[in-house]
């Protein structure tokens, strides 16, 4: 019998995944990829000798013993299994540059906290308790687990409905006016976010469950991309799919840029939702939920600005991340900043000359100001990145006397370089309700209605995050096997 065949469209982790799980289970599988290299979204970039990362932050399933961590094992990701784990998960500074750091094992926590606000203790208490529900389970593994399993694993529903208030909100149970001010930032400056998974994230740190794989993101990707070849899979580069061809009510394979089609007898796109729904499949297969969901993408992009800087400055004893509140407010782009969130690689040699550093700013931005600017006024556009930069350095200078006289590399990603590389460029809300929190922590591979052979999966079809995408992957291809009765057979790298 002639093995099922399918494309998949992205070379995202999501794409990427879904490709290893189908050649392990003996599917004939094949990527389309507009780039030149694997990764979308989860990427890193090289100039005058530094790599400037685009992605992890944190990486859940680092320990053994996690199902996250075997699926990295299965999908090769981590072949030197070398992973960094800083000893912050950042450091928040005020106007004045007192210090909240928010250390990664909870004891230290816990006494740094009530060395800052003593009158807290009772709250500390609580917070830090909550961060120890989360040092044996990880949330981010739910796409991999039964409701049963589920259920059993973590705090109950009511427990983690009660912690699903946002950062800032939960913030009002400190008096200490220091720790209100700075508490609702230490997640990424993601002050809407449900605690418990920012509590989720703490407690793994701390466990040693979340790290950062050394070398960045992109080697990570390339890892995984090498799998997919050693198992015999094809990716095909500078691959634009243009449309997805229809037969009947099925999906039947692509046409490509160049005018190329290809056959098969299912469709996987990683690629944007956006883009795969209307602009793919040309808006044909849509019912009112889901005209409702897509129908007009998020205008907001959150970390949509990424300025590198690589330095001839150690870091090497600088918090992995801080979030800076500034003395005077300064305007970026579209928008006024009162702090800066600032990634620090010290923590990984391997990324900068010796001696040397990558500082990275996030910045949250709006789409259509750039993508204005882009197609508007090019020179404008180029002008504007190039005074985001030089403004961050004057404010930078401030904590970091000398910098710009360091600076010996820099780069300005846009929401628009997002989409030029990616296909991405409204990146992702970070304002989460409790249960869309626990919508998108489940994270199913979706499908169309009226359309058969056809899934979407992927970080804008609800996957959360890198785990979340590969997650989906392989749930597609475990559902994929059983409807086509073969067996689903992952192997360990
Ligand atoms: C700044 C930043 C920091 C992040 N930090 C973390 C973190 O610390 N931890 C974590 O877990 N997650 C993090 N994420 C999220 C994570 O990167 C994404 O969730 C994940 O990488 C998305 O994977 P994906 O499968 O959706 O594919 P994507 O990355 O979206 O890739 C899609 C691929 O499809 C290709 N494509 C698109 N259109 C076409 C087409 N028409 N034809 C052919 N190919 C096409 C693109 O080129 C791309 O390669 C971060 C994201 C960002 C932006």
């Amino acid at each position: 019998m002639a093995k099922t065949s399918i494309i998949i469209i992205g070379a995202g982790i999501g794409g990427l995944s879904a490709g290893c799980y189908a050649q392990m289970s003996n599917l004939n599988s094949r990527i389309f990829e507009m780039h030149n290299q694997p990764g979308g979204q989860c990427t890193a970039w090289k100039r005058s000798g530094y790599t400037f990362d685009g992605c992890i932050h944190h990486l859940a399933g680092c320990k053994p013993g996690y199902l996250l961590y075997l699926m990295w094992e299965e999908l090769g990701a981590l072949p030197n299994k070398q992973i960094i784990f800083p000893q912050d998960m950042c450091q928040v500074e005020d106007e004045h540059g007192k210090a909240f750091t928010v250390y990664t094992d909870l004891d230290r926590l816990e006494q740094h906290m009530k060395e800052l606000a003593p009158q807290d203790a009772q709250a500390i208490d609580g917070y830090i308790k909550s961060a120890r529900d989360f040092t044996n389970v990880d949330l981010l593994e739910t796409p991999l687990l039964t409701r049963g399993a589920f259920a059993k694993r973590f705090p109950s529903f009511f427990k983690l409905a009660r912690l699903g208030k946002p950062m800032k909100t939960y913030a009002e149970k400190f008096k200490d006016p220091f720790l209100r001010k700075t508490f609702p930032t230490i997640q990424y400056d993601w002050t809407d976010v449900p605690v418990f998974l920012h509590l989720n994230m703490l407690g793994n740190c701390h466990s040693k469950n979340y790290g950062v794989p050394a070398g960045g993101s992109l080697d990570f990707s390339k890892a995984i991309e090498q799998r997919y070849r050693r198992l015999g899979g094809d990716v095909e580069y500078n691959a634009y799919v243009k449309d997805i061809l229809v037969e009947g009510n099925r999906a039947a394979g692509v046409r490509l840029a160049d005018g190329t089609t290809c056959q098969a007898d299912i469709v996987i796109s990683d690629a944007y939702a956006y883009t795969t729904i209307f602009t793919m499949l040309g808006g044909q297969f849509l019912n009112d939920k889901i005209r409702k969901q897509y129908a007009k993408p998020s205008d907001s992009a959150t970390m949509g600005i990424q300025v590198s800087f690589g330095v001839n400055r150690d870091l090497s004893k600088e918090p992995r991340a801080i979030v800076l509140f500034l003395k005077t407010p300064v305007k970026i782009a579209d928008r006024e900043h009162d702090r800066l969130d600032l990634e620090l690689f010290g923590y990984d040699p391997s990324l900068a000359p010796a001696g040397k550093s990558v500082i990275k700013v996030l910045l949250n931005t709006s789409y259509s100001f750039w993508k204005e600017l882009y197609y508007g006024d090019h020179e404008k556009y180029q002008a504007t990145k190039a005074q985001v930069a030089e403004t961050l350095l004057d404010a930078l200078e401030v904590r970091f006397p000398d910098i710009k006289s360091q600076v010996e590399a820099s780069d300005v990603a846009t929401p628009m370089t997002m989409e030029r590389y990616t296909g991405v460029g409204q990146g992702f809300e970070n304002k989460l309700g409790f249960f869309d929190s626990m919508a998108l922590l489940k994270g199913p591979p979706k499908t169309l209605p009226g359309l058969r052979d056809f899934y979407m999966i992927g970080a804008s079809a609800g996957g959360a995050g890198i785990p979340g995408c590969a997650a989906q992957g392989r749930n597609l291809i475990q559902k994929i096997c059983k409807q086509k009765k073969t067996a689903f057979t992952p192997t360990k790298s």
